[in-house]
């Protein structure tokens, strides 16, 4: 405590305090503010450590508290200015002044995190729209789809077409491995079934050819064809088939726009066709029409 404070009168309750004596927030409802230099004359104490003292001034020696119209044209000023930096430019939501905000900036680029999330999400729902009709557009462009016999194993049935809608190449393949019984139980397809089949290997040679005579390939889920493709070309010592392929999965989950805030990422959707190579080709390229067919001003499904 300073000698001044050890000077002051105290009062521990609001009774005991004399009506001259007044806080600074009891002065301004009133109009006043202490004058400039003007020291606090008494404190009222508190019982509680954690809520501090009052300061209290003599209202006698209290001068009317008016700022000019300059000063008041600048708070009306800044307080717009801060109210237009908080508000959603889209939605109009307002970033309430809270205990919590403490100049935090919620918003960015004068949008709020739910209309970011809106935009961004019909920006890729009409980017996938735009791709799907570039696509059918092109020529060369073919659709893939294989069956295995395992999740990691070897592909039995390839099946390709064309966006025509016509079949290039389909075909089953004997294996060298056994197929899981979860996979015939997707496929429906049994090692008796295949007993009288070419190898991949002795159809290795056209299938090469024909996916080296395309643009590029769509396939439905790219990555499990594709690593398909390649575990079954080791298997049988053929080259790596190289060629330009897209996932069809991804464009049609970013078009269905179902955000998983689990994943990060759109939500697969099941492909409907009928688990041979051929009908989920056809699946494919219904899936590819659809999404061109769509109105890009449409907003979520
Ligand atoms: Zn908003």
């Amino acid at each position: 405590m300073t000698d001044q404070a050890t000077k002051l009168a105290t009062y521990s309750n609001w009774e005991s305090v004399p009506s001259h004596l007044k806080t600074r927030s009891a002065l301004k409802k009133m109009g006043l503010r202490p004058r400039r230099g003007q020291k606090r004359v008494a404190i009222k104490t508190h019982w509680h450590w954690k809520t501090p003292d009052y300061d209290l001034y003599d209202l006698n020696r209290c001068v009317p508290n008016i700022i000019s119209d300059k000063q008041r044209a600048a708070l009306d000023k800044a307080k717009q200015q801060s109210l237009e930096s908080r508000t959603c430019h889209r939605c109009g939501w307002v970033q309430e002044l809270s205990r919590h905000y403490r100049g935090k900036q919620y918003l960015q680029g004068g949008h709020c995190p739910n209309c970011w999330d809106d935009i961004r999400r019909k920006s890729d729902r009409a980017e996938a729209i735009e791709w799907a009709g570039e696509t059918l557009k092109q020529e060369g462009v073919l659709i893939l789809d294989s069956e295995t016999t395992d999740f990691e194993g070897e592909i039995i049935e390839l099946a390709v077409i064309n966006l025509q809608g016509e079949t290039l190449y389909n075909r089953r393949f004997k294996p060298s491995l056994e197929i899981h019984p979860g996979a015939t139980a997707a496929h429906g397809i049994k090692a008796e079934d295949l007993a009288n089949e070419p190898t991949f290997e002795s159809e290795y040679a056209a299938i090469r050819d024909l996916l080296a005579s395309a643009k590029l390939v769509l396939i439905y889920n790219a990555d499990f064809d594709y690593h398909a493709l390649l575990r079954t070309c080791r298997l049988y010592n053929c080259e790596t088939l190289i060629f330009e392929h897209d996932c069809l999965m991804e464009w049609y989950a970013a078009y269905c726009n179902q955000w998983s805030y689990h994943h990060r990422s759109y939500r697969w959707q099941p492909l409907n066709g009928d688990h041979s190579a051929l009908g989920d080709c056809r699946a494919a390229l219904a899936v590819l029409k659809e999404m061109s067919e769509a109105d890009k001003e449409d907003s979520v499904r």
